[in-house]
C-alpha cells in the first residue's frame, strides 16, 4: 500500500515559483490499475516522479507499506527505485548504444545480479512482451511500439511492486497504443500500475480507477481508498537488496558506449594524447640528450681525469688574474697623462715561480689505498691510475738494417751521418721516462689489461690488442694515417731517406712526400727491442759502473734485449672524441710493471741501495765533507778513468777554452770551438791528460772536481737507472664518470687536505672545471627548460581531458537520468563516467606512446642530420612509456573526476527532461 499524504511540490525558476503539486493526498492499493488524467501542466509527471522516488516532495509524506519516507536517505531511494519501482516513459528512454537485451539487463545489472541470471531474466521479460526474437537489435532498429514494449520489459524485469508509466502511448498510433495498453492491463493483474495519460477513452477502457488532477490538486477519484488507522511507523532503513554496480559493469557499459562512437573516441583519445605525446617526446629527447651528455661526460672524464703530479703549477690562479690590456682610463685604472709602469710581466713571472707546488704523492697514495676513503664513492669506471717514471728505450732496425732509436733521436743525430761513434745513440729521452712515441694504455677495471674507454674508441684493423707485457699496438688516426716524421722516427721508413729529405731542405729544395701505402703485415713483423735504462750500465773492472754509449756496445746490448712485438694495428673510430694513444705506439701497464720489477732487481740498483753515500757511477761520495774530501774524490775518480773517458774529458776541457787553467772558467763543456784536439787520437789525448795531471796542484784538482765531476745524488742516480717505487708515483690520475662525481672527488681531496699537515696538502689543476664550466651551465639550463615543457604539457593535457569528459557528460545526460530512474546511485553514475575516462585514458596512453615511438624514427633522423651527431638518440625508455600510460590514465580520470561528479549530482528529473 502506498499512501500519498498532503504532498506539495514547488519549482522555482528565477523569481517565478511554480506550484506543481498542491496538497495531494491519495492512497493506492497494492493491486490496481490507476489512470491519472489531467491537462498539461497539472502536475501528473511530478506526482509520478515523486511516487517513483525520482523527485522529492517539499512537504507532506509518502508512506510506503506503512513506513514514512521522510527520513529516507539517497541510498534508500536508490534501493527503492531499483527494487520496487519500474518506470515507463513516453519517449521510451532506451539507451541507444546498448542492445535491447542489454537495455533490459541494465536494471538487473545495477542490482548486482549475476551475468547468467541477468540474461535469462531479461530474455524472459522480453519474451513476455513479445520481443523474444529481437533481443540483439539496437533501439533505433525498432518501431515506437516495440521500443515501448522494451521499456515495459525493462521496467518489469526486476519484478517491481509498482509500475509507473508516464503517457506510455503518447507517441504511439492507436493500434500500437492498444497493444501497449493490453500489455499494461496484463501487468496490472498482480501489481500496482499508475499510468499518466491524456486519453480518457483508454483510461476508461483499461484502468480500474481514474484520478483527475488540475493545477496540482486531485479533483476527481473514481475509486478512493480510505485508510483508517494512522498506524505509522518511524522511517527505518530497510535493506531491499543492493543497488550497486561493479566497476566491471561500469567498464563494459562505458566500453559499449565508446564502441558506438569509435571515431569520436579515437579523436578524443588522440586529442588527449597530444599532451602525452608532448611529454613522451620531451622525455625521449631529454633521455637522449642526457645519455649523450652522460657519454660526453664519461668520455671527457676518461680523457681528462683529475691529474695530480709530483710537481704542479697552479694554472688556474694565473688564468684568473691575468689582466686584460688597458685601452681606456677606466680599464687602465689611471689617467693617460704620462708614462706608467705596467708591472704585470714581472708579477706574472713571480706568480709562475710561487705557484709551483710539490705534491707528496706517497702520502696521498696511502690515503687512496685505504678502501674506506671518502673518495672511492665517486671514482669512476676507470678507477685510479698511477703513473711511474719508468726509463727505457725502444730500438728497431729500419728496412736498410740501420739501428734506430724510436724516440726520434736517431734522426737528429748529425754525428751519426759522419760515421763517428758518439754518445747520441740514447738520445735525450732515455733520461726522462718513456718517450713521446709511446703511450701507456689506460688499464681497465678489475684487472683488465686495457680500459674499455680505449677499446671502444679504436677499431682493430689488424692483429689484436696486446696481451703480453712485450706487446704493443700501432695507432692510426681516423684516416688510417701516421705522419711521415713519426714513421721515420719509429724506423718504419728508413732513416737514410729522412736524411736525404733534410739535405734537400737544407739546399732550399721543395720536398714532396709521395703517397705510400704500407702493409700491416710488414709493420707487425718489424722487430723492436726493449732497452731498460738500467741495462745500459755496465760494471767496469775498477768496480764502478759506466753507461755504455757506443754503437758497438749498443749492438751488443740489443742482442740480449727483450723483443717488443707489434701485436696489432688500431684505428681511431670516426666518431671518437679523444685519441687516447697520443703516441704512435700503445703499450700496457704490464710493461711498466715488468720494467719496475726488472729495474729493482738489477745489480747496479742493489749496489747503489747498499751504499747510499757513494755514487756507484763515479766512486765519489754524494756529499763530500770539505775541499779535502773533494780533492780525494777527484783523484780517485780520475784514477779510474779509462783511455776513452780520459780523452773525452780532456777534449771537453780543451774545448771549453780553459785548457791551461781548467779551474778558471765557469765550466761550460762543449760550447767552445773544436780545437786541434779534435784531430788527435784517443791515446794521444789520454797521454796528454795524464802528463797534465802528473803533479797537479790541489787547486787544479778541485777546479776539475767542481767543473767536471758532479757528485750527483742518490735520487738522481736512482732516476737514471729508472728505479721506481710503487709507493711514489710520479702522477696520479683519478677518473670520474660524470662532472658531478668529479666535483665530489675534488671535495674529497679538499677534505683530505683538511686532515693532513701543510706540506702534505695536495694541489692540482682541475682542467675540466676550467674547460667545462660554461658547458655545465648550458646543460643545466636545457634540463630546466625541458622540465618546464613537461610541466606545461601535463597541465595542458589534463585540462584538455577534463574538457572532453565534460562534453561527454553533457552528451550523456539523458542516459544519466535513465540510469537514475532504474535505480543507479550517484556513485554508480560517477563510476560510469570514471570508467569511460579510464578507458579513454588507456587508449590515450597507448596512442601517445605509439605515436611517439613512430615520431621518434623521423625525429632521430632529423636530429642526426641537424646536429651531425649519430650519438644523440631520442629514446623513450620502456619504464617511462609504461609510466606515461599510467599517468595518462590517472590524468584522464583526474580530468574527468569533476565532470563525473557533476554528472552524479544531476537531478534525474531534469536529466530525463533533457532531449
Ligand atoms: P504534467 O506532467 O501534468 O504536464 P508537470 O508535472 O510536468 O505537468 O508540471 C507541473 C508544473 O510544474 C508545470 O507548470 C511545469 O511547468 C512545472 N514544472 C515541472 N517540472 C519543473 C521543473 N523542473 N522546473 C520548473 N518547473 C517545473
Ligand atoms: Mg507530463
Amino acid at each position: 500500500m502506498l499512501q500519498i499524504k498532503n504532498i506539495s511540490k514547488k519549482y522555482q525558476t528565477g523569481d517565478l515559483i511554480q506550484t506543481a503539486l498542491d496538497g495531494v493526498s491519495l492512497n493506492l492499493r497494492d493491486n490496481e490499475f490507476v489512470a491519472i488524467l489531467g491537462p498539461s501542466g497539472s502536475g501528473k509527471t511530478t506526482l509520478l516522479n515523486i511516487i517513483g522516488g525520482l523527485d522529492r516532495y517539499d512537504s507532506g509524506d509518502l508512506i510506503i507499506n506503512a513506513i514514512s519516507t521522510k527520513k529516507y536517505k539517497d541510498r534508500d531511494w536508490d534501493s527503492y527505485r531499483n527494487h520496487t519501482i519500474g518506470f515507463v516513459f513516453q519517449s521510451y528512454n532506451l539507451i541507444p548504444h546498448q542492445s535491447i537485451l542489454s537495455n533490459v539487463e541494465l536494471a538487473l545489472t545495477i542490482s548486482g545480479i549475476s551475468r547468467k541470471e541477468r540474461k535469462n531474466r531479461a530474455k524472459k521479460a522480453l519474451e513476455e512482451v513479445g520481443l523474444g526474437e529481437q533481443i540483439h537489435k539496437k533501439p533505433n532498429q525498432m518501431s515506437g511500439g516495440q521500443m515501448q514494449r522494451v521499456a515495459i520489459a525493462r521496467a518489469l524485469v526486476n519484478n517491481p511492486d509498482i509500475l509507473l508509466a508516464d503517457e506510455p502511448t503518447g507517441a504511439l498510433d492507436t493500434e500500437t497504443s492498444v497493444q501497449v495498453m493490453e500489455l499494461l492491463k496484463e501487468v496490472a493483474k498482480n501489481r500496482l500500475v499508475v499510468m499518466v495519460t491524456h486519453n480518457p477513452e483508454l483510461a476508461e477502457e483499461y484502468a480500474t480507477r481514474t484520478v483527475r488532477l488540475r493545477d496540482g490538486r486531485v479533483v476527481d477519484d473514481t475509486d478512493p481508498y480510505e485508510v483508517e488507522a494512522d498506524s505509522l511507523k518511524e522511517a527505518e532503513h530497510k535493506n531491499m537488496g543492493k543497488a550497486s554496480m561493479s566497476f566491471m559493469t561500469s567498464l563494459s557499459l562505458s566500453f559499449n558506449n565508446l564502441k558506438t562512437k569509435k571515431g569520436r573516441t579515437i579523436l578524443t583519445a588522440f586529442a588527449g594524447s597530444i599532451g602525452i605525446i608532448g611529454i613522451a617526446l620531451i622525455l625521449s629527447l631529454s633521455t637522449g640528450v642526457n645519455q649523450y651528455i652522460e657519454d660526453i661526460q664519461k668520455s671527457t672524464m676518461a680523457s681528462y681525469p683529475i691529474t695530480i703530479e709530483e710537481r704542479t703549477f697552479d694554472l688556474s690562479t694565473v688564468i684568473a688574474e691575468t689582466p686584460g690590456p688597458g685601452f681606456t682610463e677606466e680599464e687602465a685604472d689611471h689617467a693617460l697623462d704620462g708614462v706608467y709602469v705596467n708591472g704585470s710581466d714581472l708579477e706574472q713571472a713571480s706568480k709562475v715561480q710561487t705557484n709551483y707546488n710539490e705534491n707528496n704523492l706517497t702520502e696521498f697514495k696511502k690515503y687512496l689505498d685505504q678502501k674506506d676513503s671518502e673518495i672511492h664513492e665517486y671514482v669512476g669506471e676507470n678507477g685510479i691510475i698511477y703513473s711511474y717514471n719508468t726509463n727505457f728505450s725502444i730500438f728497431t732496425r729500419d728496412s736498410e738494417d740501420a739501428l734506430v732509436n724510436t724516440d726520434g733521436s736517431t734522426l737528429e743525430d748529425k754525428e751519426e751521418s759522419t760515421g763517428r761513434p758518439g754518445g747520441g745513440m740514447f738520445g735525450g729521452n732515455l733520461m726522462g721516462g718513456s718517450t713521446g712515441n709511446f703511450t701507456e694504455l689506460l688499464p681497465g677495471v678489475n684487472g683488465e689489461g686495457i680500459s674499455t674507454a680505449i677499446t671502444d674508441t679504436y677499431d682493430v684493423v689488424a692483429g689484436a690488442w696486446p696481451k703480453e707485457f712485450n706487446e704493443m699496438v700501432l695507432a692510426l688516426d681516423k684516416n688510417s694515417e701516421i705522419s711521415a716524421t713519426k714513421l721515420y722516427e719509429i724506423g718504419v721508413l728508413p732513416t737514410s731517406e729522412y736524411k736525404e729529405i733534410m739535405e734537400k731542405m737544407d739546399n732550399g729544395e721543395v720536398v714532396t712526400i709521395e703517397n705510400r701505402k704500407l702493409d700491416y703485415e710488414e709493420i707487425m713483423n718489424q722487430p723492436f727491442y726493449l732497452l731498460p735504462a738500467v741495462d745500459t750500465f755496465v760494471k767496469e773492472e775498477n768496480g764502478q759502473y759506466r753507461q755504455q754509449t757506443t754503437a758497438d756496445e749498443l749492438e751488443n746490448l740489443l742482442e740480449n734485449a727483450v723483443e717488443m712485438k707489434v701485436s696489432g694495428i688500431i684505428r681511431l673510430k670516426k666518431d671518437a672524441e679523444y685519441a687516447f694513444v697520443s703516441g704512435v705506439f700503445g703499450y700496457t701497464q704490464a710493461l711498466t710493471d715488468y720494467l719496475i720489477d726488472y729495474t729493482n732487481g738489477s745489480e747496479i740498483v742493489k749496489e747503489q741501495e747498499a751504499s747510499k753515500e757513494i755514487n756507484v757511477l763515479t766512486g765519489v761520495s754524494f756529499a763530500p765533507a770539505d775541499d779535502e774530501a773533494k780533492i780525494e774524490d777527484a783523484k780517485t775518480y780520475l784514477a779510474t778513468l779509462g783511455v776513452t773517458e780520459k780523452a773525452n774529458l780532456f777534449r771537453t776541457i780543451m774545448a771549453s777554452g780553459q785548457g791551461s787553467t781548467p779551474g778558471g772558467g765557469n765550466g761550460m763543456p762543449g760550447t767552445g770551438a773544436p780545437g786541434q784536439s779534435g784531430e788527435m787520437g784517443e791515446v794521444e789525448l789520454a797521454a796528454m791528460f795524464d802528463s797534465y795531471l802528473q803533479d797537479p796542484e790541489d787547486e787544479t784538482i778541485l777546479a776539475i772536481y767542481e767543473s767536471y765531476i758532479s757528485p750527483g745524488s742518490y735520487e738522481e742516480n736512482m732516476e737514471k737507472f729508472g728505479v721506481v717505487s710503487l709507493d711514489a708515483p710520479s702522477a696520479i690520475n683519478i677518473y670520474a664518470d660524470s662532472f658531478d662525481a668529479k666535483d665530489k672527488i675534488s671535495e674529497a681531496i679538499e677534505h683530505y687536505n683538511g686532515t693532513v699537515a701543510e706540506e702534505n696538502k695536495i694541489v692540482y689543476t682541475d682542467y675540466v672545471a676550467i674547460l667545462m664550466s660554461s658547458v655545465t651551465t648550458i646543460i643545466n639550463v636545457i634540463t630546466y627548460v625541458l622540465i618546464a615543457f613537461v610541466a606545461v604539457s601535463l597541465v595542458v593535457s589534463s585540462i584538455m581531458i577534463g574538457i572532453i569528459t565534460y562534453i561527454s557528460v553533457l552528451e550523456r545526460t539523458k542516459e544519466i537520468g535513465i540510469l537514475r530512474a532504474i535505480g543507479a546511485s550517484k556513485k554508480n553514475i560517477s563510476q560510469v563516467f570514471n570508467a569511460e575516462t579510464f578507458i579513454i585514458g588507456i587508449i590515450t596512453g597507448f596512442i601517445g606512446v605509439g605515436v611517439t615511438l613512430l615520431l621518434l624514427i623521423p625525429g632521430n633522423a632529423v636530429i642526426h642530420a641537424m646536429t651531425g651527431l649519430d650519438t644523440v638518440n631520442a629514446v623513450l625508455p620502456p619504464v617511462s612509456g609504461m609510466v606515461l600510460i599510467v599517468l595518462s590514465i590517472l590524468l584522464t580520470v583526474l580530468g574527468g573526476l569533476l565532470p563525473a561528479k557533476k554528472a552524479a549530482k544531476q537531478d534525474p528529473v531534469v536529466a530525463l527532461r533533457t532531449e
